[in-house]
């Protein structure tokens, strides 16, 4: 890459920096990324999540209840797969950037609330936690980082660098037409065609799911898997669920479970 001239240089490989590349490479110009750690590495307030054994909370539905501090915020509560998970917006955060965690009060505060809708949930029954950063736009007074507006902005910088912050997951798509918009712009006639394509573009499965997970099956039983992972491996990884049968075909204790707990495939971390 140190070799290469590329039209856009993308900085972070989040989703807004991945999505940034594929409008931008979808319009014509090369594109490169760069990325500090590893893709999606990241993800400023903090945000946490414990995650429930199958069976602790009894939900087929997601709710939102109110904290038990009274503190008019709301923890959310998420059926996924045979697990539940809760979490809540988020709380202000000045430590390690590369390294959130939660800890003890964040535990305690989430725990609190699905123990008042579910007595006798307690923290045996948490087997996973994590926590991640948000981008927010704000001032660095701002106490509630929960009320602070999930907008995007861009910032136009010297030789033709433009900074984009804020935004969530779920608006990515847009703002990456509003930063290739404005390089585009910035680039003039170098940018191909500079239409945005996105918006058309399928990500992920091409074709119906069903017979994809069909197909799945026939491979999976081939290699002495439980049928539910061809589900699981198209539901993952889309159209690109064959690789990870030939990674499991050619190493199969990449078809172990990672862990006791979870059944997700090694494979997953590898092609993560
Ligand atoms: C627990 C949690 C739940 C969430 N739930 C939702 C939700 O339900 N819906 C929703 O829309 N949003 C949600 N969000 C918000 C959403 O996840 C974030 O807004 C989004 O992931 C931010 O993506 P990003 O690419 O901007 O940042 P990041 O994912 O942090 O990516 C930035 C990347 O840049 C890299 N980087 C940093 N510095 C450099 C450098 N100097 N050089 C090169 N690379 C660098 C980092 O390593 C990282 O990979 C949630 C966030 C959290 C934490």
């Amino acid at each position: 890459m140190a070799e290469d001239t590329f039209d856009v240089l993308v900085i972070g490989g989040g989703i807004t920096g991945t999505g940034i590349a594929l409008d931008a490479a979808a319009r014509g110009p090369s594109v490169a990324v760069a990325e500090k750690d590893d893709f999606a590495a990241g993800t400023s307030g903090r945000s946490s999540r414990l995650v429930f054994a199958p069976g602790a909370v009894r939900t087929t539905a997601a709710l939102a209840v109110p904290s038990a501090e009274g503190d008019e915020r709301y923890i959310f509560i998420v059926p996924w797969e045979d697990r539940v998970y809760a979490g809540t917006t988020d709380t202000p955060y000045a430590g390690d950037l590369d390294h959130p965690a939660p800890d003890d009060a964040d535990r305690d505060y989430l725990l609190a609330a699905v123990a008042g809708l579910f007595p006798g949930v307690t923290g045996r029954d948490v087997v996973a936690s994590w926590a991640g950063l948000r981008p927010l736009l704000g001032d660095p007074g701002d106490a509630r980082t929960g009320d602070l507006s999930r907008r995007h902005a861009i910032a136009p910088g010297p030789f033709g660098l433009y900074t984009i912050t804020g935004g969530k997951l779920t608006t990515y798509r847009a703002m990456a037409q509003d930063l290739v918009d404005r390089v585009a712009a910035f680039l003039g006639g170098g940018f191909g065609s500079g239409r945005c394509r996105t918006r058309d573009l399928p990500l992920g499965l091409h074709g119906p799911a069903t017979a994809a997970v069909r197909q799945a099956r026939e491979e999976v039983r081939r290699l002495g898997l439980p049928p539910r992972t061809a589900a699981r491996l198209v539901q993952r990884y889309g159209d690109e669920w064959p690789e990870a049968i030939r990674l499991i075909g050619a190493d199969p204790s990449l078809g172990e479970p990672v862990a006791v707990d979870k059944e997700g495939q090694p494979c997953a971390v590898r092609a993560a």
